[in-house]
């Protein structure tokens, strides 16, 4: 990693970062600064914890006419809690740059409130799409045309969301060349097709990062068939967490977490879509300054929000779409801090577990054991997988079967003669699991000896 110093930053601009602790830029920063700078628009697939808030931020407050009293950077995000992130990254750049002015649209903020930032003309405005757009159109004259740049964070969720409409409705009030840049997680086919009205001639897409940061490990944790929040509270005593978010996929699940945590004298926070607004931002000004080790939640809280120190994500189930799996990873191991992500499964739910292991989740494999985790070398699937026969090591098992019957059956009903049978049976079965078992393993070796051929 090299030092900000080597972009055409301003001194200013390099002693605001350095007091707020930023001497390297990261792999994003370093990328998409030195163009952000020069204006050009571009698209980034970037994960959440790789510092692209300030790789967008550094470069809009540097290109900034602070002596022009007008708005020039426009920044949406999907949530409130995201716009009100981004916003509060802002404050440390005005210790240095002292006329910056920022306004946050978002309904947290009250109409008229929002009204008065507005008369204050500020250089940046960051919000949610539809407070965002209402407040520039409907009632408010606000001077568009020195606006330079736009920025859409999160764009995958805000498609999602279905706020393009509302993204669509203010770019068309803006002047036709402006630099656009868009931040995402993921980039699939509908959302690169929605931007091209956005990103035309200078559109660079940035490449594909690691869904997964190296700097998070990724756990499978065997809860046999006991109950959810029972293991729960057991994983917790055994793992002895600094700072945990415990992700459930259902209200519900949420639910019966929170209250298991509080049954257990566990300092617990939880955070889902039944909360009314003032509940939330209670919510997540608690959680933001550290006042909860634990913190349960749906997957609202599995995007954007960034809270310092989490050391372990665990997922008490796994979501249908896989793409939010690393969405909750991506709360921990911020910044290349080490943190763990923990998925409970057993027998019964291997489906989730098994596409993300396709997808390359570098999964390890513990049990839970009463109340210690002890590392299991092959885990549940590659148990399963091993033990898959082939069809026609299945026919001659059930031969064998029939004759170990025949053999220990008998015209008088001996006494024992049902265990008998029964062991003559598992000695079979033994053999062709066993038999399974190696083959399997040889063709895993086979396949890894290939792989690291080729690579060499
Ligand atoms: P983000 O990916 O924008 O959510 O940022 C993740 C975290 O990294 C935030 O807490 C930032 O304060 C922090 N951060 C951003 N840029 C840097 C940097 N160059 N050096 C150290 N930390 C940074």
């Amino acid at each position: 990693m090299g030092s900000f110093k080597e972009f055409a930053l301003s001194e200013t601009m390099i002693n605001a970062l350095k007091k707020q602790g930023y001497v390297s830029p990261s792999p994003v920063q370093t990328r998409v600064i030195p163009k952000a700078l020069r204006g050009t628009s571009l698209v980034c697939q970037s994960a959440t914890g790789s510092g692209k808030t300030h790789a967008f931020l550094i470069p809009i407050i540097s290109r900034l006419d602070l002596n022009l009293h007008r708005l020039q950077a426009i920044i949406i995000a999907p949530s409130r809690e995201l716009a009100r992130q981004i916003y509060d990254f802002t404050l440390p750049f005005r210790d240095f740059f002292p006329s910056l002015k920022v306004r946050l649209f978002t309904s947290e903020v009250g109409k008229e409130q929002n009204q008065e930032g507005l008369s204050i003309s500020p250089h940046i405005v960051i919000g949610t799409p539809g407070r965002l757009s209402a407040m520039l159109s409907e009632d408010y004259e606000l001077d568009l045309h020195g606006v330079k740049t736009l920025v859409l964070d999160e764009a995958d969720m805000l498609m999602e969301l279905g706020y393009f409409d509302e993204v669509d409705s203010l770019f068309d009030k803006l002047p036709e060349k402006i630099q656009t840049m868009v931040f995402s997680a993921t980039l699939e086919e509908g959302l690169k097709a929605k931007l091209a009205k956005y990103i035309s001639a200078s559109f660079l897409y940035e490449g594909e990062e690691d869904k997964t940061a190296s700097s998070v490990s990724h756990h499978l944790v065997d809860i046999k068939h006991a109950g959810i929040e029972d293991a729960l509270i057991r994983f917790l005593k055994a793992r002895g967490t600094y700072l945990a978010m415990i992700f459930s996929s259902t209200k519900e699940g949420v639910k019966k977490a929170y209250e298991a945590l509080k049954a257990a004298g566990l300092n617990s926070v939880v955070f889902y879509g039944d909360l009314d607004e003032r509940e939330r931002r209670k919510a997540i000004r608690a959680i933001k300054s550290n006042a909860y080790q634990f913190i349960v939640c749906s997957d609202l809280l599995s995007r954007g929000i960034d809270i310092a120190d989490v050391t372990d994500v665990i997922s008490l189930d796994l979501p249908s779409d896989n793409a939010y799996y690393y969405h909750r990873a991506g709360r921990t191991g911020r910044f290349d801090r080490h943190g763990d992500s923990w998925v409970f499964y057993n027998r019964d739910s291997l489906k989730k577990p098994t596409e993300l292991l396709g997808e390359g989740v570098p999964f390890d494999y513990y049990e839970l054991k009463g109340e210690t985790l002890v590392k299991d070398e092959l885990g549940l699937i590659n148990k399963r997988r091993f033990t898959n026969k082939k069809k026609w090591d299945n026919e001659d098992e059930a031969r064998e079967i029939k004759i170990a019957k025949a053999r220990t059956r008998s015209d008088k009903v001996k006494p024992g003669y049902k265990r008998k049978t029964e062991r003559a049976i598992e000695r079979v079965k033994g053999k062709y699991r066993r038999k399974a078992i190696k083959e399997n393993i040889r063709k895993a070796k086979n396949e890894a000896y290939a792989k690291k051929a080729k690579k060499k």
